[in-house]
């Protein structure tokens, strides 16, 4: 298959093009804008791939996405650009908007209109898949788990705007017949992550010997899916998902945010322990909670589970080992974009 990955020179659409072009035949053209979030570098092991190609663009200029796809021809488009992360959604929420709804918006336009004009099983077998998050469902309490059916109930400006394309995106569905996917994930970690989110940042804090900043009193509880197991989900929603479905994708490795980060300084103690013999956890600082941020997110990832075989392959123990090992082996991958971006600060104080 012909696969257009919007996005691919981020953290998630990375690991989707590396897994695409190193275990399957598929054909990826990654469309990305390289905003501050995405980098070639990540791409690097399949950047000479015949099977490979990149084209730099914006999701929201209509003209570019709409060449992008017509010259590529795509059988599955798969949709992961967006702004990511909640902290900047605060500070600046505009630009979640444009990106994440509008951008949504364009590449459905163009993709219907691309669909419009495949004939026979071209048509039949062509994919728009979206790719989300969990927290267009709000916050859960200490108990329960988001399905499929759970009412949207965003909070963020970031989730907001991811909820705002999801409807898009499932409207283009039932008004247009538009071969539609969406998939919910829990919270991503694994190599290659920019080093603003919470665990790379603790990996580059800590080897820099600075205090860990972690939120409130750390009780707040995310479900951690390791990147590839991700990525794995994506492909079989896409090759067997039933078109107009949603998926929720799930690690059922629920943790709170202190034992995350007690987890990443545990690995460290043993790969890189500190020259004065104590433990990274001793840099830990609780800090000023994010405004609004959701207590608990939990995933029921059944419906994936039994309806297309889909299950994680790593354990939390065993992700985070491997993160942590690749951050310290690719400290090159990171020292770049810190120079770059000041990837590094606390943001999300709204002012
Ligand atoms: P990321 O921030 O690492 O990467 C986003 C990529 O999109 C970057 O390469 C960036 O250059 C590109 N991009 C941004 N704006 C663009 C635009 N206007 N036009 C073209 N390209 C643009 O994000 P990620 O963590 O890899 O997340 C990918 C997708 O998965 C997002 O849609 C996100 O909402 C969703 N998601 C993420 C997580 C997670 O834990 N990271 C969990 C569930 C769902």
């Amino acid at each position: 298959m012909r696969i257009l990955v919007t996005g691919g020179a981020g953290f998630i659409g990375s690991a989707l093009v590396r897994h695409l072009i190193g275990n399957t035949e598929h054909e990826v053209l990654n469309f990305d804008k390289l905003t501050y979030a995405g980098t070639l570098t990540s791409l690097s092991s399949v950047a000479s791939s015949p099977r490979y190609s990149f084209k730099q663009g914006d999701i929201c200029d209509e003209r570019a996405v709409a060449t992008a796809i017509q010259d590529f021809q795509p059988d599955v488009i798969t949709h992961l650009a967006a702004e990511s992360h909640v902290d900047r959604s605060i500070d600046g929420p505009g630009a979640f908007i444009q990106t994440n709804v509008v951008g949504t918006y364009t590449m459905l336009t163009a993709a219907l209109d691309y669909w419009r004009g495949l004939e026979g099983r071209r048509r039949e077998q062509f994919r728009f898949h979206h790719i989300s998050t969990d927290e267009v469902f709000g916050s859960l309490g200490e108990t329960g788990y988001f399905t499929e059916k759970t009412p949207y109930d965003p909070r963020s400006p970031y989730s907001a705007s991811k909820a705002g394309s999801d409807h898009l995106v499932s409207a283009w569905g039932h008004t247009y017949g538009l071969p539609v996917l969406i998939t919910n994930c829990s919270n991503n970690y694994g190599p290659y992550h920019f080093p603003e989110k919470l665990i790379p940042l603790m990996i580059v804090k800590a080897l820099a010997g600075e205090p860990l900043p972690v939120y409130g009193n750390g009780a707040n509880v995310r479900d951690w899916l390791y990147v590839e197991d991700h990525v794995r989900a994506l492909q079989s929603v896409f090759e067997q998902g039933v078109p107009g479905q949603t998926y929720n994708v799930g690690g059922n490795s629920e943790r709170r945010n202190i034992d995350v980060v007690e987890a990443v300084c545990g690995v460290l103690d043993r790969l890189q322990p500190r020259e004065d013999g104590h433990s990274y956890s001793q840099q830990i600082t609780y800090v000023a909670d994010r405004p609004g941020h959701d207590q608990r997110y939990a995933i029921d990832a059944a419906k994936i589970a039994d309806g297309l075989g889909w299950r994680p392959l790593e354990s939390f123990e065993s992700g985070i080992e491997k993160t942590v090992s690749w951050y310290l082996d690719n400290r090159n991958w990171w020292a770049e974009i810190l120079d770059r971006t000041q990837a590094a600060t606390r943001r999300g104080l709204g002012g």
